[in-house]
């Protein structure tokens, strides 16, 4: 755990209960636990891409640097313009984008201006091509237009030494293109976060090798692998560890001691070979273990040494849900997201009748789709078993039912959240 120190706020809080806590207390007391990585490092901007900045990034200079056009047109002085009337002017120069600055503009002249290109000296107003009409040296301005308008003035987007982005900010796309408009080449970014994860079960056989009688093949190593590198973050995988405390005991060993977090799947019940929690409560610290949501129960968040441990239960759909229900956005904190990228709930008409008893939070599955009127409605997956992993894959998006609610019928408004993000 990266502060030792702390008290223990899971068992001070009012509302812990070990045996039954809501989705949302749960968050909230793993939340108490989590500051980012310690480790930062600079790297180059391509390199910083899903990574999380150390350090305010500071504009070196102002952006834009200098006044320009923002069309196509001419650049003029507003007070030669005719208010009820043409205007006719001499062009006496054309500036084209990146072209140094152009001479000053005297009364009665306007200059040709690109899209991109410095605005002459003098010139406070662009009138764009399509109000001008133009014969030889001299062109006709239509009347009507407006002081300062199509230019865009220096440091207009960002000032020389303003904060362009802040500590804790993920970088994307949008992101690097911004540092790079600044001439900046390298960033202070968090260490990746490492995350270490094993699936526990008798079982379990990993691919390649063929399976024996009761045996099934190990499918939540893949999907974990598939969500933590998705998030940027290192994976250590270590396999199939047997229903055995010993070889349980060795691998939280291992694993405690490269990473920064501990992922397991499988072994959390109360099942006669469930061994998690017990060893976890003789070689840590257990927080948490009954969480009133479905699928997902019981999951286990603990710490091992510095680390913390995520265990979560063994069904395939269970393991994704539990993911994305805690364990993402802890693991973004730990790896120094801040503020967090928020996955947007947005609400829709069902056109499925959902199952539901009252008691438990529910992620469903979902497929949200567009109708002939072009109205957004959701469908449920169909069956709902925790281990039908199929149902994640034809689904694209959770249906998050709240703890009280019970039978939804169609036609009902319920929330979504989408798999799929834009950036
Ligand atoms: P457990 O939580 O260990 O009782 O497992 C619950 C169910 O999930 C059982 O049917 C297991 O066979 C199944 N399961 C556990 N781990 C995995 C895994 N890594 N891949 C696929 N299925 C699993
Ligand atoms: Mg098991």
């Amino acid at each position: 755990m990266n502060n030792p120190d702390a008290p223990d706020l899971a068992t001070c809080a009012d509302d812990y209960d070990p045996q039954s806590m809501t989705v949302a207390q749960a968050q909230s007391v793993i939340f108490r636990y989590l500051k980012p990585v310690d480790g930062t490092m600079w790297v180059p901007l391509r390199t910083a891409l899903n990574r999380f900045l150390a350090e305010d990034v500071v504009s070196p200079m102002s952006v834009p640097p200098h006044i320009n056009s923002a069309m196509d047109g001419y650049a003029v002085r507003f007070t030669d313009l005719s208010s009820t009337g043409e205007t006719a002017l001499t062009v006496s120069a054309t500036v084209l984008a990146g072209a140094p600055s152009p001479p000053p503009l005297m009364p009665g002249q306007a200059i040709r201006i690109m899209t991109g290109a410095a605005l002459p000296e003098n010139a406070d107003t662009v009138v764009m091509q399509e109000h001008s009409r133009r014969e030889g040296d001299r062109v006709w301005l239509q009347p009507g237009q407006q002081s300062g308008q199509h230019v865009r003035q220096a440091g207009e987007d960002l000032h020389k030494g303003a904060s362009a982005l802040r500590r804790g900010q993920r970088l994307r796309a949008a992101e690097l293109g911004l540092i790079a408009s600044l001439g900046i080449g390298e960033v202070s970014v968090f260490r990746p976060l490492r995350v270490a994860f094993f699936s526990t079960g008798d079982e379990l056989t990993s691919i390649g090798h063929s399976l024996t009688d009761g045996q099934i093949y190990d499918s939540n190593r893949y999907t974990l692998y598939g969500m933590l590198t998705g998030l940027g973050f290192e994976c250590f995988d270590l396999g199939v560890v047997r229903d055995h405390p010993v070889a349980i005991e060795n691998a939280f060993e291992e694993a405690s001691r490269m990473a920064d977090v501990v992922l397991t799947s499988g072994g959390v019940s109360v099942g006669e070979a469930d061994f998690i929690k017990p060893l976890l409560a003789r070689m840590g610290k257990v927080v948490f273990w009954k969480i009133a949501m479905k699928p997902g129960r019981p999951l286990a968040y603990g710490h091992l040494g510095q680390c913390h441990f995520f265990g979560l239960p063994g069904n395939p759909v269970a393991v994704m849900v539990t993911f994305y229900a805690f364990v993402r956005d802890a693991l973004l904190t730990l790896a120094g997201a801040n503020p967090l990228p928020v996955i947007p709930r947005l609400t829709v008409r069902t056109t499925t009748p959902l199952k539901k008893a009252p008691g438990r939070t529910e992620f469903q599955r979902g497929i949200v789709s567009q109708n002939a009127q072009g109205e957004w409605t959701v469908r449920s997956t169909g069956n709902q078993g925790s281990g039908i992993l199929r149902s994640m894959s034809d689904a694209n998006c959770f249906i998050v039912l709240p703890q009280d609610c019970g039978l939804v019928a169609a036609g009902s408004e319920v929330e979504v959240q989408l798999f799929e993000g834009l950036l």
